[in-house]
């Protein structure tokens, strides 16, 4: 590229020990660009120095280069030291692109990034392409996924885009890949310039939690029948460290609040996991819960119109189905205990 730049990087998204499956989404469809585009796939991940190599995992999902930036303010996020690092870096390195996990930290870096290097920002795409005049495009929804837009930055570069989780799913790994590693050694931060730090995470009680926030949702519909079924609903919640939610039926019988009502007059929730039990599938709350990245039902009627939306559907009464469920999720937490990640 005329102006130096060029590759295309992927800022790796990850939980300390392990990318998150973001990760590899990004990283495969860079793969897919840098090849028509003739460039090379870069994952950055930056660290603290405690972060384990995970370089392989990189390659096998589509990186060429793994480039590894560690420093003590960098192992866990806040949005100073982050920026700051990767603003060096962009600086030196000149990448044509980035792309960055449109999770709350990736688009919390993603923004600062743009305003730090004055560049253009497509924000929460759902995929990605290469337009007639060779820029990368990145697709993404509007008007409540009415349409889809195709939409470039202009200008200088790197041009940044962020990448919805599950938009793609994740490919299998090509073992026979692999990747130069870098350790970036030059990476020094002006800590006078940070002017926050993490002191403690406090984790959220998903008793309590605003459910637009939850991680993972159980949702009771009519079919939990009484409030004392509600009751094995809220304990199949607590042994997933899951929040209670539910159908406008579910409010009207008293048997959850009205904050918990889920749907076009209740919340929009997009947990990693949302669990319909008892719930028909109906277009109100269907509504509320169509960004859920994994939705499972449990129904006695095999043609209700939860199944057509869930990824895993069990016909079945959930007065069997859940306490069995409970039972297993135990069993499973005595050899793996509950941490803040449910894998
Ligand atoms: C203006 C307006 C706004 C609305 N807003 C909302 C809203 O925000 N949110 C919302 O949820 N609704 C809303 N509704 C109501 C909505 O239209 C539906 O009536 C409601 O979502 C249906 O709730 P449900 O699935 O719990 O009940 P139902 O449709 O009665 O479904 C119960 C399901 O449970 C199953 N079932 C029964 N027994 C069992 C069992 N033992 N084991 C397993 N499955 C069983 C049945 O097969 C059935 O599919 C609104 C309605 C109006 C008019």
């Amino acid at each position: 590229m005329a102006d130096g730049h060029k590759d295309i990087w992927v800022v790796v998204e990850h939980s300390g020990d392990v990318p998150l499956d973001v990760t590899y989404e990004m990283l495969e469809d860079a793969r897919k660009l840098a090849d028509s585009k003739r460039h090379k796939v870069c994952a950055l991940v930056l660290g603290g120095s405690a972060l384990p190599d995970f370089s392989q995992q990189l390659a096998e999902h589509g990186a060429d280069n793994v480039f590894i930036g560690r420093h003590k303010l960098l192992s866990t996020y806040t949005g100073e030291p982050f920026v700051q690092a990767l603003t060096s870096l962009c600086g030196e390195m000149l990448p044509a692109t980035v792309i960055l996990a449109a999770t709350p930290n990736g688009q919390d870096l993603a923004a600062r990034l743009a305003a730090c290097l004055d560049v253009g920002l497509v924000s929460s795409c759902l995929q990605f392409a290469i337009g007639s005049d060779k820029n990368v495009l990145g697709v993404k929804a509007t008007y409540g996924e009415k349409i889809y837009s195709s939409m470039a930055c202009s200008g200088k570069r790197p041009h940044l885009f962020t990448f919805k989780p599950g938009s793609a799913g994740v490919g299998p790994a090509n073992k026979l890949r692999s990747a130069a590693v870098t350790e970036l050694s030059s990476l020094s931060l002006n800590t006078g310039a940070i002017a926050t730090r993490t002191l403690a995470f406090i984790t959220a009680d998903p008793r309590t939690v605003d459910l637009s926030e939850a991680d993972m949702i159980v949702g009771g519909g009519a079919g939990v029948g009484n409030k004392d079924m509600f009751g094995v609903i809220q304990e199949l919640a607590d042994v997933l460290g899951a929040s209670v939610g539910g159908t406008r039926p579910a409010v009207d019988q008293g048997w959850i609040p009205h904050e918990r009502q889920i749907g076009q007059t209740g919340k929009i929730v997009s947990p990693r996991l949302y669990i319909a039990a008892g719930i028909s599938g109906a277009s109100l709350h269907a509504m509320g819960i169509k960004n859920s990245e994994y939705i499972v039902a449990l129904n006695t009627d095999g043609n209700a119109p939860i199944f057509k939306l869930a990824h895993l559907s069990a016909v079945g009464d959930l007065g069997e189905i859940v306490p069995l469920l409970v039972e297993k999720i135990r069993d499973y937490r005595k050899k793996k205990p509950m941490n803040a990640s449910w894998s």
